[in-house]
This record gives C-alpha cells, structure tokens and sequence, in this order.
C-alpha cells in the first residue's frame, strides 16, 4: 500500500516536503521552509509524520522552499538516509549557512535559531549523492524493493526529478522542473512512461503569457530596455535569486554583450551570487563538459560590488533576493534606486505576490512607498519572461509523455493548480488528478 500526504505548503511556494509510505518506508521528498516567514512559521507540519516512519529523506534541488528546514528534518527523523544530487549536496552546505545568518539578521536580537552552524557542520556528511539516470536502492539492512533515480530537471544546478520504483509501481516528482533549455542549463529529461503517480510543480499554470514568449526575442527586448536606462546615466537593477537566475541572468548578459546588444558598463553582483557562481564554475564544467571550461563564470564577471561602495550609473546591478524580502540587498537598493527615472528595476523570475517584488510587479506604489519608506517612486518597472520553470503547455506535455493514472498539482498558486487540474482532466481524461490539502491523507494502491 502506498500512502501520500503533503506535510509542506500544498498550495503556493511555501515549505515543499511531500511524504510518502510504502508499507513499513517512509520518503520525505524535500524538507523546505517558506522563504516569507521565519523560524517555526516557516516549517513543514512534520507533526503529521509522528507515528510513521521516515527512511530517507530525497531532495531535488538546493533552493529554499526544497532545502530550508532540512536540518530541522534531519534532527526529526535521526534514521533517515540523506540523498541528493552531488551538486545540490555543494549548494545546500553554502545555501543554509547564509540562510541562518539571513534568519538571524531578520529575527532580530532576541531570536534563537532552529540549529546552529556545530550543526550544519556535523550534517554534512550524512549527505549521500548520486548522479542523474544512476539508480540506487533504499540503503538498510533489510531490503525494501525501493529503488530510487535522479532525473535532470533544467531548473538550477544540481536540479533534479526523483523517479521511485517500488514493486512494480513507480511515482515521479518533479521538484521544480523546466522542460526547454536556458541559458546556461539544458531541459528536463524526464523518465518513460507509464507514470502510477506524478506530483508535478504547477509553478505557471495560471500565466498565460509565458508559453507565447520566445527566449531569444524577450532576450532582445531586455536589451532595448537595459540600453535606455545606461544611455540616461541610470542603473539597472534585477532582483534575482542567487542561486539560479544570478548564473543565468549573467550568461544572458554576457551572451547580449558578445553580440553589441548590450554596452560594456560595470556588471555588479551582491555577495551570495558570487559565492554560487564560484560553486557553478567548479561543477558546470562536470555537469556538461561540452559546453563549459572551468571557470566560465569568471569569465563573464566585469564587477563585484562591496557594501558601503556608492553606485553609479552606467551599470547593472545583479542583487538579491529575487522577491526583494525586506533586509535583503535588493531592498535596500530599491530604496535608493526607486526616486530617479533614470534608473530601472527589472523583473526576471517568479515572485509570492505578497512580497515587495510582487507588490512592484503589480504597480502597488502606495503600499511600496510606506513599505521602502520613499517619498516618489519614479524608476523604470518591467517584467521579463525568463523562468526557470516549465510554462503550463509545457507541465501538460509532460504529463502526456508519462501517462500517469494519478496526478497530484502543488507548488503553486490556486489559480494555477485550478487550471492545470481543469485541462488535465480535459486532455487525460483517464488520469485522476488530485489537489490535496496539506495534512490530507492519501491512499494510492
Ligand atoms: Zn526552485
Ligand atoms: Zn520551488
């Protein structure tokens, strides 16, 4: 009998940990927190797996919403196996070391973490990795016929879809997953079908805007729009993850450079991306060895800004985060970049529409305003389509080439699991598909 139940944010991109059981194993597929709150607030419910039992813990990808509360998971579930990918294994180190300190600066003095860095240091090697298409079983004494397979997944580096086969049944998680290439990563592969049961991300399925855009063309209109700005003396800011859009946004660049479309002005980048960059430089080139020497990033970086150093037009700002979370650098910078109409903010990936990204994205200026604590907001706003994320014609034809009978949609918002749930009905109509509740118990064989 196998059982699911979401423990994590069924709805929106909040904590993703997904548990699965399959008679006496249990698998937590991620262990994340959400990226808006802080401390307990942004745990998975592991209350719900208090009686059950957890084997190993797999994880797709070293971003936060798939990452934060692993060592919280690992102190919960002392048995359990670790597995990753061997890049996500780097990323994670580096990513929940500047994740404390971020929970810190933001908690304020009072606040107590939910572990520490003795901690983290002491994790670390539980954490067992393997490579895409390397099928590996369930470590334990007694053999449980589960057998696991990392699938790449063209999200970030490292990314990965977990394949999990287990008497004859198979379930495949997506993680986030992006089907067609980016500038840096290559598209998802995904495994052969028939599917028992998919959890796919729904990231997209309500942008209906994101499956006409071409990649080379929008690639141009950042350029036309970046040109503008830098011909006035302005600064271009792009809110970005560091991990992920950071890497890709600077290829992107780099690659606009190359052809004229972009002037040579000062490329600057906040501490953490640099730190990933160091990480992708080292693992890019093992990944794919065709297509990048060691240190290709290096290559493309023309800046490093330090805290405290003034900026000044002409020049493109790469700051974190990506939703301009309130104490990060791109908020800060906001609040001097926000008055001057020379001066642009730039989206490029996805933002919670209650964060102060979204709140920019949806011309909100009033609650902008008191939120920076700025008297005008003049600078440029656009959004760019350039998602690490599969849009939602992409996400169907997935789900057709893996022919699932189950399908269950999460990691999105409502509208988007609501749509995606409404056309797979249409297209696969023999396929259940389910838009579970987190807490909800499911039972599937
Ligand atoms: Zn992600
Ligand atoms: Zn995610």
């Amino acid at each position: 009998m196998i059982q699911y139940c979401s423990v994590g944010a069924a709805e929106g991109i909040g904590a993703s940990a997904h548990y699965l059981q399959f008679d006496r194993w249990g698998v937590l597929l991620d262990a994340g927190s959400d990226p808006t709150a802080n401390g307990v607030e942004a745990l998975p419910d592991y209350e719900l797996l208090e009686e059950r039992p957890v084997s190993a813990l797999a994880l797709t990808h070293a971003h936060l919403d798939h990452i934060g509360s692993l060592p919280v998971a690992i102190r919960r579930f002392p048995h359990a196996r670790v597995y990753m990918t061997p890049a996500t294994a780097e990323l994670t180190d580096q990513l929940l070391y500047h994740y404390l300190q971020v929970q810190r600066k933001r908690g304020g003095k009072d606040f107590i973490p939910l572990y520490d860095e003795p901690f983290l240091e002491a994790i670390r090697y539980l954490y067992q990795s393997f490579d895409y298409g390397q099928p590996f079983p369930l470590h334990s004494y007694e053999d449980s016929g589960l057998r696991f397979t990392f699938y790449d997944a063209g999200h970030i580096l490292g990314s990965a879809g977990v394949l999990l086969e287990w008497r004859g049944r198979r379930v495949f998680y997506t993680g986030n997953t992006r089907k067609s290439s980016q500038f840096i990563l290559q598209g998802a592969r995904y495994p052969e079908g028939p599917i028992d049961l998919l959890i796919s991300e729904a990231t997209y399925g309500a942008d209906a805007r994101a499956e006409t855009v071409r990649r080379p063309e929008e690639a141009k209109r950042f350029a036309r729009k970046v040109r503008q700005r830098l011909q006035l003396g302005g600064v271009v800011m792009l809110p970005v993850f560091a991990l992920g859009r950071t890497q890709e946004m600077l290829a992107m660049i780099q690659h606009l450079r190359l052809r004229g479309h972009l002037p040579s002005v000062p490329v600057y980048i906040t501490g953490m991306g640099l730190k990933i960059n160091k990480i992708y430089d080292r693992l890019l080139h093992n990944i794919y060895p065709d297509r990048f020497d060691p240190g290709a990033l290096r290559a493309m970086t023309f800046g490093q800004w330090r805290r405290g150093q003034k900026l000044h037009g002409p020049a493109i700002l790469l700051a974190t985060s990506g939703m301009m979370i309130p104490g990060s650098p791109s908020f800060d910078f906001a609040r001097t970049l926000a008055a001057d109409p020379r001066n642009g903010i730039y989206f490029v990936g996805y933002a919670d529409p209650e964060t102060p990204a979204g709140l920019f994205r949806e011309q909100q200026h009033d609650r902008l305003k008191a939120l920076l604590g700025v008297e005008a907001i003049h600078c440029q706003v656009e959004v760019f389509q350039f998602s690490a994320h599969s849009h939602r014609q992409d996400l169907l034809a997935m789900a057709l080439q893996l022919r699932p009978r189950r399908i269950i949609f999460t990691h999105g918002e409502a509208p988007a699991l609501e749509w995606l749930a409404a056309e797979t009905r249409r297209r696969l109509p023999r396929s259940e598909v389910i838009l579970p509740q987190q807490g909800e118990w499911l039972t599937l064989a």
